[in-house]
This record gives structure tokens, sequence and C-alpha cells, in this order.
């Protein structure tokens, strides 16, 4: 099986650190590819057959392409994913220089495999406020968000030695506060400590005084990497959730206009609860489906049908079978890598799949030959949530809940199977050129 998509997500991957990167880099794919940019702030003309995007807070973006006829006859057809990943956020204003050594204070951010994350060499990235006046007079400071990826490792948080820790191998709860901060220097008695703004600002071409606010993160630098007998697996930082928004991405550039209005939303914030103006549980979706509907003069009851003839596919990666944990699942739905898209069913809803919504999508996928699976997990074990349940409550749209198989979700280096992101890819394709 030919693997066209995987070189372009691999380079996603490596040049997606945080949100506001990916974010970024689909924003820029979306323009190459003839999509025009929204402004929220401003009113909207729309055109037939045309193409458009919204950026919310430079981290989240909803993309759609216009359909031959108008939503309340078709409804929308629509996926969505998450940019951001669990990890480690640096407390701004949070470094400080002892016995010579530069240290970051750190915040979890979500819900990390935190052992993963020591003795590796971490990069950092994000976005941060940059004075853009030439003064130091703080009445009329200007303020630039820019994006920073400073691409080359330049921190460490390192475990401390078996000898002063001999418990280790039984388990170690690792203390956010004391044990994660990252060195960035370790100087020479007679040398200069650089503070943190400084590493910044020469990276920004700035000077420290001009640096600001940031949200900023730290990340693994490895690239990601197909290894396995045939190539066959691909282990990377992110995979959760960047593979299923490079899926949906590729999908809507890919697909053909069709009659209904195709829609990808990639969301922010999932990690931490989503409640967020950017996260899927704002008024970030429900907004844009007004507005699409509003500059097409469609009334209010026509936009209210449109929203409830429409679909949604939430695509967040799934656990696959785990073979050195195999009592970890319910031994009736194994998931594997490399056998196709997961269908993720919950009977409290914490996934927004009924028994109408995965048939919807098995024909999608049966449609265009694509293997899929079901997980269901074990009784007595408690799920995860996701985007879908969200979004669909608040706007009553039919969700299927689905993902690609993987295992060590986040961890700082996760793994999945090439295959399904080809067939996941083909299955969107299909659908977004489909008439509801
Ligand atoms: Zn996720």
């Amino acid at each position: 099986m030919k693997t066209p998509h995987i070189k372009d997500l691999m380079k996603f991957l490596d040049n997606s650190p945080t949100s506001f990167q990916a974010a970024g880099n689909i924003e820029k794919t979306l323009s190459d590819k003839g999509f025009v940019k929204l402004d929220e702030t401003q009113p909207w003309k729309l055109a037939s057959g045309r193409k458009y995007f919204v950026v919310r807070n430079q981290s989240a973006i909803f993309a759609f392409v216009l359909g031959k006829k108008k939503p309340h006859q078709t409804g929308f057809n629509i996926s969505a994913s998450h940019l951001d990943s669990p990890g480690l956020k640096i407390k701004c204003g949070g470094d400080k220089t002892e016995r010579n050594n530069t240290k970051l204070a750190v915040e979890l951010y979500g819900a990390p495999i935190i052992s993963t994350w020591l003795d590796r060499e971490l990069s950092i990235a994000g976005r941060v406020m940059v004075r853009i006046d030439d003064k130091r007079n703080r009445s009329s400071a200007k303020w630039e968000s820019r994006l920073v990826n400073l691409a080359e490792p330049v921190a460490v948080i390192p475990n401390v030695a078996i000898h002063l820790n001999r418990e280790v191998n039984k388990g170690f709860e690792y203390n956010a506060q004391n044990h994660l901060q990252a060195i960035i220097q370790a100087s020479g008695i007679n040398s200069n400590p650089q503070t943190f703004k400084d590493i910044i600002a020469a990276t920004l071409g700035v000077k420290a005084y001009q640096i600001g606010a940031y949200d900023l993160f730290l990340y693994d630098s490895s690239p990601a990497l197909r290894i396995g007998a045939d190539k066959e697996i691909l282990v990377s930082g992110r995979l959760d959730n960047l593979a299923m928004t490079h899926a949906i991405l590729s999908a809507i550039i890919e697909s053909q206009q069709a009659d209904t209005t195709s829609a990808a939303i990639f969301y922010d914030n999932e990690e931490i609860s989503s409640m967020t103006p950017e996260g899927a549980d704002s008024s970030f979706t429900e907004e844009v489906l007004h507005r699409i509907c509003w500059a097409q003069n469609l009334n209010n009851e026509q936009t209210m049908i449109s929203i409830r003839k429409s679909f949604l596919v939430s695509a967040d990666m799934a656990n696959a079978l785990h073979p050195n944990f195999p009592e970890k699942y319910d031994p009736a739905f194994i998931t594997m890598l490399n056998h196709g898209p997961v269908i993720k069913m919950n009977a409290s809803q914490r996934y927004a799949t009924t028994a109408d919504s995965s048939a919807r999508f098995e024909s999608i996928c049966e449609a265009v030959q694509v293997p899929f699976q079901k997980i269901i997990n074990r009784s007595d074990s408690i799920s995860g949530i996701t985007i879908g349940p969200i979004t669909s409550s608040h706007l009553g749209i039919r969700t299927v809940d689905i993902g690609n198989p993987m295992w060590a979700m986040h961890s700082i280096r996760e793994t999945m199977g090439v295959y399904d992101h080809e067939y996941l890819i083909k299955a969107l394709t299909y659908y977004y050129s489909q008439s509801s």
C-alpha cells in the first residue's frame, strides 16, 4: 500500500510544536490552496464555490468550502480535531538562576506521561508579546504577538541518579513544582548567565526589554521517524492530535466541491477541558456556522435547519491494543495499528457516537473500501473524553467520535500506523464529497 501523505504528515508534526505553530502552518497551507482568510471582527461577503477560513487566538481555525447548494438544503459536513497536546508550559517570568544553573519553572498542561519528559533534549516554542515601540515609556506601549520556535534543543530535565533514588524503578511520583524545572544553562564560574528573556529576544531579533508576556511550552526536539520492518510504524511527539488534524486538512484540500458545504474545525485547549474562546466548549463553532448562513441570506429558521441537517466527524486518536498490556482492554474490542480508523462508543456518551452516527461513518468507509474498527472500553474502566460530546451537545449535531489507533497516548513520543493515516484521508475525502 502506498503512503503518499506520510512525508507531509512528518513535516507537519516536526514544524508544529504547539497549537500556535500548528495553526500557523494550517493557515499557510490553506492560503496556498486558495482559501481566503476572514476576519471575525468584519462583515463577511461569501461567494458561491469559494473557500474560506477563520482564525481565533492564533491557535484555532475553522475552514470551509461553500457547497453548490445552500446549507439549509444540505446541512454541513463537518470534521473536527484539536491542535494542542499535553506537555509542560513555561511559567511566565518563572525563570531563575541559582548556583549558575538557570532553570525554567513549568506547569503541567493537560495530562502528559510525566516520566517521558525527563532526560530529553527539549526545545521551546509558542508565542510571545513583543513591544514594537522603541521607547521604554509604558504608557505608549504597542504590542505585537510573534510566534517563536527555538528549534534547536536548549533545555533538559535531568533525572536524579539511581544511587540517590534507589526506589525509582518501583514507581516514582514526580512533583511538578520541584522535579520538572528545565535547566537551560549551567554556566562556568566566570561566565555571565543569560536570562530566559535574553534567549527569546535573541531568537526574535529584538531587545530583552521588548519581551512581554508569553505562552511558551517545552517540546521534544526529536523529529518524527518511520520504523518497523516495513516502515509501517510512525513515532513522533503530538500524534494526539496533529495526526487527525493533518488527515482532516488533507481531505478538505483534496476533495472536490460538493453540493454540501464542507467544514474543518481545529480547536485549541482540548487537553485542558476545551473551556476557552478557542476551545470546543465555546461560541466558535456556532458563531461561524451562523455567519456562513447569514452571509448567504438565510433567515434564522433556515440557519437552524442547516445546523440540524449537519453531521460531525469528531476525530481524536484512539487507543490500540498494547501487546504488553492486553488485560487493559475488553477482549471483544481489540483495535490494532494499521487496521483502519476506530469508531469510539461509550454508554455514558463520553464519546458522542450513536448507533445512527456509527452507521453513517461505517457506510462512508465501506463506500471507499476502508477497513474500520470499533472500541468500547472495559466496563470497569473510565473512558477519556473528547471534543465530540461538547460540540454535539451544544449544537445538536449528529456526531461520530473516531480516531486512528495508537500506542502511548500522552507520552512525549507516541506511536501510530502509517496505513491508518492513508485510510482515514480516503474516508474523509469521500465524506466531504457526499450530500447529507
Ligand atoms: Zn486528543
